[in-house]
């Protein structure tokens, strides 16, 4: 019989993910849950009579919804029929057949995207909706809000303990490292080492490096997801955030001096910039006694390693 028999049961929808990767390892690590998995292949979360039939058989106790099609800025504007689409098939799956299958604690992953964009800093949870979205990712700001409403719905209608938290700009090892469709600190990992490697003297950043944003590596992440699952049942979506922010000008010197490089930073501000800024107020979550470990350095440096382990860009500029 496995050891892990008789502890409850978690579904991690998204564990090849950053956010869902970090959050299944947390609960392994942590030994007090059976942690149920399903890759892409197994299982396509978007198709809800096959999702119906896995949970009316797994049956699990707890649902950690980590899945989710994201990008960056670039991919966010140029496809937001698909961030908005996909996102929405995922999320209504996901949340209606578990709560059909008698699963009453649910913890949905949101984004600090579905802020208004001139919201107050640092950003209250009491913002949302109280003004207009950043244009380069309301599609998929749309969709998170449509998952925040749906549990809370679930939570008025029927009683179910399902909570929604809203987690900073992540990165971390296994993250997305595209040329195109990634986040800033990935790619400005792969630029600055693709210039180290092949002796470029600059390196092309987007915008104007004057926006600012908030970090968080996926394993504090990982850490409040398991106090939130602990204590945390309130309707109230709540923000987990490093609490400190960094003009992308100073994330870029900050890549450069943790890999080594001595070029220069040059801004195609033919590129976005997105929100100003985006800083969350992570207090309520603090209270409850949660705080993040990793420094962005430290952070950094750890998933520039697994980049250059695990990442055949590391080696290969022209993978896309
Ligand atoms: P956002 O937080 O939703 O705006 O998403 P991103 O992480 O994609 O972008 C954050 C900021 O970094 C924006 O101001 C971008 O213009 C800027 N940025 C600078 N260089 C890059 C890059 O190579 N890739 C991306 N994705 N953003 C970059």
């Amino acid at each position: 019989m496995s050891m892990v028999q008789g502890l409850p049961k978690v579904f991690v929808a998204g564990h090849r993910g950053l956010a869902g990767g970090g959050i299944a390892r947390a609960l392994e690590r942590s030994g007090r849950w059976q942690v149920l998995v399903r890759s892409r292949q197994e299982l396509d979360l978007r198709d809800e009579p096959a999702v119906r039939a896995f949970f009316a058989a797994e049956r699990p106790d707890v649902v950690v919804l980590a899945a989710a099609k994201v990008g960056g800025i670039h991919a966010n504007s140029t496809q937001p029929v698909d961030f908005l689409l996909e996102n929405l098939r995922i999320q209504n799956s996901v949340i209606a057949s578990a709560h059909a299958a008698g699963v009453n604690r649910l913890l949905f992953l949101g984004s600090s995207c579905i802020y208004p964009k001139f919201a107050p800093q640092p950003i209250k949870e009491e913002s949302l909706l109280d003004g207009h979205l950043e244009p380069t990712n309301d599609a998929y700001a749309i969709a998170k809000i449509a998952g925040i409403k749906l549990c809370q719905a679930y939570r008025r209608q029927y009683g179910a303990r399902y909570i929604a938290a809203m987690p900073t700009n992540l990165y971390g090892p296994g993250d997305n490292y595209h040329l195109q469709d990634s986040h800033v600190l990935p790619a400005l990992i792969r630029k600055i080492h693709t210039a180290k490697m092949l002796g470029h003297s600059s390196v092309l950043v987007w915008g104007s490096g004057t926006p600012r944003r908030e970090f968080l590596h996926c394993d504090d992440l990982a850490e409040a997801c398991l106090v939130l699952l602990d204590c945390y049942d309130s309707e109230e979506i709540i923000n987990v955030g490093s609490g400190t922010d960094l003009t992308i000008r100073e994330l870029a010197e900050t890549i450069r001096r943790v890999l080594g490089y001595e070029g220069e930073l040059a801004w195609d501000t033919s590129k976005p910039d997105g929100t100003p800024r985006k800083l969350m107020d992570s207090s309520r979550i603090e209270a409850l006694g949660w705080k993040p470990r990793i420094s962005l350095e430290e952070g950094i440096a750890d998933a520039y390693r697994w980049f250059v382990e695990h990442h055949p860009a590391a080696h290969d500029p022209s993978v896309p």
